[in-house]
């Protein structure tokens, strides 16, 4: 913990050079004492201080100073630092001035120089104001901190990367805190940058304007690039598949690097609570779920790359090769897709202008509380949209669940529409298509189509999340592994076609179960034509997938 600040003022360098070595020789242990040489720069060092968000307990100036004096210095310090205690150095002769002061400025005390000796003249008062001044002392939020308003989608990136990279953070909604006294002092530090939010104060004192989760996780220290440039076994995607299979391919001796291009974790990661995983009879968290197991393949020494897309797979003889989005190559014997689904836009007018500012796709469980006591519409009747409503259904003032249907039976299960129905903040509104949204900077209202009275109501809403499906991105792999109609990857007896292996095979066995057209290449999880998209599944597939690798590197 950083120790609170004791800050001395004074343009004379030997009195500087003498209060500091008092206070450092009797509060070191406890306070860092810093000094500063004028008042323009015991201001410029409080801003700096407040953006770092340090604690300050004392400001000690000396009153004959030019171009700004010490009553000066302190009136504006108190701007920074309100509960910082205030105290000058007067000579005899400002004794008047010092006395205005204490009136005027609210400073708490004036020593009398020259102060010997301390232990008589200096420290029992500064005793005194350190013992009220901790009294009523917080410390402050030491780690990572993003300033930005909820309606801003740069902001809304920036969280949801830290939270799905599982680091952890404060959120300042600097319109909602705008009351908040330290906020308008953090503010005011910022200066005119502010006009560049979303910023990330870091621990260190660096800031981060508008930064891009490349950015951050290079500060972080999140590995983008591989270690080597060989492998046994390459995993793209890092959902509950590709964990799996990160965990058996490693604790069985593989060299495993896993290549996510959000974070670890996958859609798993977005959902608030899964009631059905075996073994978690009271459910648990998406970002629980992935959090453990990401801790758990790096046990087994996984190399896990992200943020970085794979763009390319290509194969040279026996060996895969995946580009990265940076243009980095990585080699393998063996590459395990395992990509899974994205959502699906919604395409009606206004979605993608207000996409961040209101509305958002799917939307992690730590949005949630960002909208208490308002209005939230889920769009979508399936397993997602009701763990959503669910959740959402904590803080929001309404939760109104829109479904093109007549009920929810069709597309739910019982054990959610069952919690839904006993819920009596959400409200279902059947044969309702949403069709437009509204809102200059960020979502307002929205219009919904009702099927059963061919009419359309224009209703206020703070937030629309949407859950309507979802289908896999495999365009990258297009002219490489066989895919359906909808963009899934044949693998294993999908690829059988008219009886026949798929075309350029050149092994004298069929593909393994999960194995792609290309030999050492294998699909699992939703990605893969024919799965069932649970976590489960998704799991059992990654775990059973490292079988195959085994006994197609046996024989490479
Ligand atoms: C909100 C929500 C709630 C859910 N609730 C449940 C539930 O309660 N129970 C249940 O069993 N299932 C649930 N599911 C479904 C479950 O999450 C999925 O079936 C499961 O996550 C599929 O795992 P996966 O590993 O196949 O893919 P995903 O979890 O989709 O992971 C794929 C990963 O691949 C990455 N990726 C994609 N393309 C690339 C690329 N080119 N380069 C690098 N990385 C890439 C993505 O960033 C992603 O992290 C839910 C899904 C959602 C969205």
């Amino acid at each position: 913990m950083v120790k609170p600040t004791l800050l001395t003022v004074d343009d004379d360098p030997n009195v500087l050079k003498a209060i500091e070595r008092d206070l450092r020789a009797h509060y070191g242990e406890k306070y860092r004492v810093l000094r500063a040489d004028s008042g323009d720069a015991g201001l410029e060092l409080l801003r700096e201080l407040r953006v770092r968000n340090e604690a300050v307990a004392l400001l000690l100036a000396d009153q004959r100073m030019p171009q700004m004096d010490g009553i000066g210095f302190l009136s504006e310090a108190r701007k920074v630092y309100p509960d910082a205690k205030r105290a000058l150095l007067t000579a005899y002769a400002d004794t008047s001035a010092a006395i205005n002061a204490i009136n005027e400025v609210k400073v708490h005390y004036f020593f009398l120089k020259p102060w010997d000796p301390p232990s008589e003249h200096l420290y029992p008062v500064i005793d005194d104001l350190l013992e009220d001044w901790t009294a009523s002392y917080r410390p402050p939020y030491e780690g990572i901190r993003v300033l930005g308003t909820r309606w801003s989608a740069g902001a809304y990136e920036v969280r949801d990367f830290l939270a799905r990279n599982h680091v952890p953070y404060q959120w300042i909604d600097v319109e909602l805190s705008a009351d908040d006294p330290e906020v308008k002092q953090l503010i005011a530090s910022i200066g005119d940058d502010v006009a560049h939010l979303p910023l990330t104060l870091f621990p260190d004192g660096t800031r981060m304007f508008q930064s891009s989760p490349a950015e951050l996780a290079k500060k972080i220290g999140l590995r983008t690039r591989a270690e080597t440039e060989f492998y046994d076994f390459a995993i793209v995607g890092g959902g509950p598949g590709g964990l799996a299979a990160a965990v058996y391919g490693a604790s069985e001796g593989l060299k495993t690097v896993m290549i996510d291009r959000e974070a670890p974790g996958g859609q798993a990661g977005l959902s608030s609570r899964i009631e059905n995983y075996l073994g978690f009879p009271s459910g648990l968290s998406g970002a629980d779920l992935a959090r453990r197991a990401v801790m758990q393949a790096q046990r087994f020494g996984v190399e896990i790359i992200a943020p970085q897309e794979v763009v390319e797979l290509r194969s040279e003889g026996p060996y895969r090769i995946l580009k990265l989005a940076d243009g980095s190559e990585i080699s393998c014997h063996t590459v395990l897709i395992a990509t899974g689904v994205q959502w699906r836009r919604l395409e009606v007018p206004g979605v993608d202008r207000l996409q961040g500012a209101g509305v958002y796709y799917g939307g992690g469980s730590q949005e949630a509380i960002s909208y208490k006591g308002e209005i939230v519409y889920i769009v979508g009747g399936a397993n997602s949209a009701g763990q959503a409503a669910l959740n959402f259904a904590q803080y929001a003032e309404k939760v109104v669940m829109l479904v093109r249907g007549d009920s929810l039976s069709a597309t739910m299960s019982r054990y959610l529409i069952d919690q839904i129905e006993r819920t009596p903040n959400i409200q279902l509104w059947t044969h309702a298509a949403v069709i437009e949204v509204h809102g200059e900077t960020h979502l307002e209202e929205i219009s919904v189509h009702c099927s059963d009275t061919n009419t359309v109501e224009r209703v206020p809403a703070s937030a629309m999340f949407i859950y309507i499906g979802a289908l896999p991105q495999t365009d990258w792999l297009q002219n490489t592994l066989e895919r359906d109609e909808l963009g899934f990857l044949l693998a294993g007896p999908y690829l059988r076609k008219d009886g026949k292996r798929p075309e350029g095979w050149t092994l004298d066995r069929e593909p393994f179960l999960f194995e792609s057209n290309i030999p050492g290449v294998f699909v699992v999880g939703d990605v893969r034509h024919g799965s069932i998209k649970r976590v489960a599944s998704a799991v059992g597939e990654g775990a059973v997938a490292v079988q195959f690798v085994h006994r197609y590197m046996a024989k490479v």
